[in-house]
């Protein structure tokens, strides 16, 4: 099958192996995948990853021992589990210790016509949410993941730093729940996309009154948690999005002194995404700067790195 390797150099070949067909796994033909900012950074040495990449698609099940479910449209969850260990006993295989994880760590991803992934891994995808929608769920979910982990009632004043894709789409999921709600970013094209209900966008940190109730932190930059830690009120919650923050030096003396909770925040419910899709008009066609065939992953990889990129699809 067409796939696209990354092994220290990213190329797309012609006849890598299609995926086997597992007991407890399904093979999906890949419809549509998206590109990640986690995918370049890969490609910078995050993980160590060596195989094919991509975790966001939408795709058709191929092959499966449950006939009942080949044909269907499905997302699906991008951990694989173990299934036997503590965390996955407690439904929380997202943090089970001997996960492969797709594209991301010993698992091959979607970038490909292919993948592979375990049946309890897949949702079925409601046919109004069309491909190019679909295809978002797993950034939605991520976005939702702040509101499983905290408890937002909607009175709270938040503020989300960063106007990359997973900036905006966290500023949308909490403007579900809470009016008011700031994005703060860098490039004023982004965050015109941004605007969504009562969602105030700006570029202007300095505009932003310190003494919010919730900050997230989804800037991919060094200074994003530093910026965030000065906005938040105390006993106030910081969410951090960004994985690239962890290498900062850091005074860390504010969050005693205001004795702040910071929140790590990584994948989320696809259920909660999917419903999110389901109900909100969230204007992801905004997002969509890009669809090629696969046949152009590089081209397409070469447009996502851009500044002004959001999100780029690639279509198999
Ligand atoms: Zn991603
Ligand atoms: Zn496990």
């Amino acid at each position: 099958m067409k796939a696209l390797l990354y092994d220290g150099r990213l190329r797309l070949v012609q006849d890598y192996p299609e995926p086997q067909l597992k007991p407890g796994w399904a093979v999906i033909r890949v419809s549509v995948a998206g590109i990640c900012r986690t995918d370049l950074e890969i490609m910078k040495g995050y993980m160590g990853f060596r195989g094919v990449l991509g975790h966001e698609f939408v795709g058709v099940v191929h092959a499966c021992e449950n006939e009942a479910l080949v044909g269907q449209r499905v997302v699906g969850e991008i951990n694989a589990a173990c299934g036997e260990c503590e965390w996955c006993l407690q439904g929380l295989g997202r943090h089970c210790p001997h996960r492969a994880t797709l594209g991301i760590l010993n698992l091959d991803g979607c970038l490909a016509e292919y993948c592979t992934l375990p049946i309890a891994n897949l949702h079925g995808v409601p046919d109004p949410i069309s491909d190019v929608r679909a295809v978002f769920t797993e950034p939605v979910s991520a976005a939702f993941e702040p509101l499983e982990q905290v408890n937002i009632t909607g009175e709270e004043r938040c503020v989300v730093l960063g106007d990359g894709k997973l900036g905006i789409l966290c500023a949308w999921a909490l403007a579900t729940t809470c009016p008011n709600v700031t994005i703060v970013g860098h490039h004023p094209a982004k965050v015109e996309a941004a605007a969504w209900r009562l969602l105030q966008a700006t570029t202007s940190i300095d505009a932003v009154a310190p003494g919010a109730d919730l900050v997230v932190e989804a800037t991919g930059t060094e200074s994003g948690l530093r910026e965030a830690i000065a906005l938040c009120r105390p006993r106030g919650t910081i969410i951090l999005k960004s994985t690239v923050a962890a290498g900062a030096s850091l005074n860390l003396a504010p969050v005693v002194v205001n004795e702040l909770n910071i929140v790590g925040s990584r994948c989320g419910p696809f259920q909660r995404g999917l419903q999110g899709l389901l109900t909100y008009d969230f204007p992801l066609e905004r997002l969509i700067k890009g669809q090629y065939p696969l046949d152009e992953a590089l081209a397409a990889f070469a447009h996502a790195a851009r500044p002004d990129a959001l999100k780029v699809l690639i279509e198999m």
